[in-house]
């Protein structure tokens, strides 16, 4: 799937420059043109893939009150604001399916030992195909996950837009500008379903920057190494070189940064660089990080937003030692 495309004229290329439409929505539905930058090799220096949750902005606050009603309708006897605790901290399992497959687990069926999200990400070791392809219970964790996307994409539309403005993650936008000025096309993957993926994408504005956007629907059956192969044959039907260099940034190094690694396990010929969005200690992380054989070859800088605050993400790079490595 990843074979030269054929080329097809929605760019133009501008000496070492091409500009290509951007699939995300805009308020005035006008596509944005986004220009990407092409080494003396003909390619831009890497691709970028963003995760959207924690990563970009947080929405917690929108997933938890839409999955507060829906539980509450379902399972009525259940405590919702204890479920909704335990479903926010379950997040970052990399698919929806796996996301909604444990709160159905730990409501449903008395799963208490899933209440940990850890030990969930034990049990699925072998049962992967039950929870993201296919059976009943992907079936109605993948019911229950729509329902809740619409119900989310609905509270997104009649919401001010200042509102989702002061959840973005500034410095992961402040990244998002220095790969545009560098002019590495970028591309968001989430686990988000439809509805609510594109309308929070539009919220963020995201189509500014962003040429191509991956959720659930695009990657059934598999994590995100799925939407890193999605979106790149999207970016090689709208005519760019895809060079072998990606990064992945996002906030879970089980959901996002491995599965960069995966997709290089698949396609040996590109490598990835992660940039890990998170807010626990920087010491721990790394260690974890050192410690994770699915991360063996795969550099890592880690960006704690608190500690990058309003201050330069250059000078927080230099101060941690995590400048890129491109
Ligand atoms: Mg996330």
């Amino acid at each position: 799937m990843l074979d030269k495309p054929e080329q097809n004229s929605s760019y133009q290329e501008k000496g070492k420059e091409m500009s290509v439409a951007s699939d995300i929505e805009t308020f005035d539905r006008r596509p944005r043109k986004i220009k990407i930058k092409l080494d003396s090799d003909g390619f831009p220096r890497a691709v970028a893939f963003f995760d959207v949750d924690k990563t970009l902005a947080e929405c917690g606050f929108i997933h938890g009150e839409a999955f507060k009603k829906l539980f509450a309708e379902i399972y009525p006897d259940q405590d919702p604001d204890k479920l909704t605790e335990q479903y926010l901290n379950g997040l970052h399992l990399g698919t929806t399916f796996r996301v909604f497959h444990r709160m159905i687990g730990i409501a449903r069926d008395g799963r208490k030992e899933w209440e940990d999200p850890e030990k969930y990400l034990e049990w699925f070791l072998g049962h992967e195909k039950e929870v993201d392809k296919e059976g009943d219970d992907h079936d109605l964790a993948a019911a229950l996950s729509i329902r809740h996307s619409q119900m989310g994409a609905e509270m997104v539309k009649n919401m001010d837009p200042q509102i989702l403005e002061q959840t973005k993650i500034k410095p992961v936008f402040h990244l998002v500008k220095i790969y545009q000025r560098m002019g590495i096309p970028m591309c968001v993957m989430t686990a988000n379903d439809e509805p609510f993926a594109k309308a929070v994408c539009k919220l963020l504005g995201l189509g500014d920057s962003f040429i191509a956007l991956a959720c659930q629907k695009d990657f059934v059956g598999q994590g995100k190494e799925g939407a890193i192969e999605y979106l790149i044959q999207r970016l090689e039907e709208k005519g760019v070189p895809i060079p072998r260099k990606l990064i992945v940034v996002g906030d879970s190094l089980n959901g996002d940064i491995s599965s960069g690694a995966k997709f290089v396990q698949k396609h040996p010929e590109y490598s990835v660089n992660g940039v890990l969005v998170s807010e626990n200690d920087v010491e721990k992380t790394k260690y974890r990080i050192e410690k994770d054989p699915n991360l063996k070859n795969i550099p890592v800088e880690i960006l704690k937003p608190s500690a990058i605050g309003q201050g330069s993400l250059a000078r927080y790079r230099r101060d941690e030692e995590t400048k890129p490595r491109f």
